[in-house]
């Protein structure tokens, strides 16, 4: 069977493994982190992807990133750092946020003059769920910490009306194919829940397929990559990309007949794939920092995804796919989940439950 390595061995890694097995590819993430001198069993006709925009360099690292196969190789560098992934969108004309890169000249009072009120420095790489962000404000005087210089860029706080993602797929021949649009909660930085597909969306679907589109074709792409937008009003505004199998695309595991896995392994392999089909709506809930509680396979619609790590606060240990063919059935579930759940889930699964409402 075909090899295919992953550079990093997270939930996203191993859900690639398991939507690896139906399909006889043999996924093998490895873990980056801890060193090794072992030399990987690497063949000339294996294929190389990360489940990661980073890595430290190290002898295992070196060995899968170095290989001739090793799909999307320079992407993954130009969209971790967010000066390069921001110019990206720029020079394609994709709306963004303005921005600019925060350096020994830059003053808060420049970035408020350009930016108004509220400004979003982000560190340049390594941020995820929120972290590595920092808000100025103006009347709180804040100031740009020392050591973010050169380090960060700044963004224009956007008052989006929601959030969105697109996830979409490019081929080695050059087609673009696409999931519906996934509705996203975030909740202190970090995504809680998503709801797709949803028909209020459809209108936002052809211009989001078209910055993706670009995206994808202005990288000569392969592979899955995911869109996180802004909605403001009846247009979108990219916030980042993710050239990978993304959290907002979780739901196709259970509403789609390839799911984002699925797609992102037959594209990088080269295999015959086609737009997926979408069996029913679906919602997501992640399980951020919560205890594994048996009682979620007693939903009648759930699939749960546990991802057997420590469980930390505010850290992604799981989620639940809820299948939305029954809406009662839905609301039902999400009741049950409100009792059982701590009181962060609350806001979030109200907020499910008004949009069905
Ligand atoms: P992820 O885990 O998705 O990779 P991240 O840490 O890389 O997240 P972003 O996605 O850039 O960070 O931002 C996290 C959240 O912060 C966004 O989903 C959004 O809710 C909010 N946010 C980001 N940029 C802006 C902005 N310019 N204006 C207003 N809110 C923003
Ligand atoms: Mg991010
Ligand atoms: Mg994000």
């Amino acid at each position: 069977p075909k090899n295919l390595w992953v550079l990093g061995d997270g939930q996203l890694g191993a859900m690639l493994s398991h939507a690896g097995q139906p399909l006889g590819i043999n996924v093998r993430p490895v873990d980056i982190m801890t060193p090794s001198d072992v030399q990987l069993p690497l063949l000339a006709d294996d294929i190389i992807t990360a489940e990661r925009e980073q890595w430290p360099e190290s002898q295992l690292s070196l060995q899968l990133s170095q290989h001739a196969h090793f799909i999307n190789g320079p992407v993954f560098g130009r969209l971790a750092d967010r000066f390069t992934q921001k110019s990206l969108l720029d020079e394609l004309s994709v709306a963004t946020s303005p921005w600019q890169l925060v350096d020994d000249n830059t003053s808060t009072e420049a970035l408020h003059s350009a930016y108004g009120e509220r400004v979003l420095l982000k560190r340049r790489t390594g941020g995820y769920d929120g972290k590595g962000q920092h808000w100025l404000k103006q009347n709180e005087a804040t100031t740009i910490p020392d050591d973010w210089r050169n380090e960060a860029i700044a963004e224009q706080a956007i008052n989006f009306d929601e959030e969105v993602s697109l996830v979409g797929v490019r081929t080695q021949d050059g087609r673009c194919l696409f999931y519906p649009l996934t509705l996203n909660l975030h909740q202190d930085g970090i995504l809680m829940a998503s709801i797709a597909p949803l028909s209020r969306l459809a209108t936002l679907q052809a211009e989001a397929e078209t910055m993706l589109s670009k995206v994808m074709n202005g990288l000569n792409y392969v592979g899955v990559m995911a869109m996180e937008c802004f909605r403001v009003g009846e247009h979108l505004m990219v916030n980042e990309l993710a050239p990978r199998v993304h959290n907002s695309g979780h739901w196709t595991q259970a509403g789609c007949h390839i799911n984002q896995f699925e797609l992102h392994l037959r594209a990088l392999c080269n295999l015959p794939l086609h737009q997926p089909q979408v069996n029913f709506q679906c919602v997501m809930v992640n399980l951020i920092g919560v205890d594994k509680d048996d009682r979620w396979l007693s939903l009648p619609n759930a699939e749960l995804f546990w991802y057997n790590k420590e469980v930390r606060v505010g850290r992604k240990v799981g989620h639940l796919n809820l299948s939305v063919h029954n809406k009662t059935m839905l609301e039902d579930s999400i009741n049950q989940l409100k009792i059982w759940m701590p009181q962060q889930y609350q806001a979030p699964l109200d907020w499910i439950l008004a949009e069905f409402a």
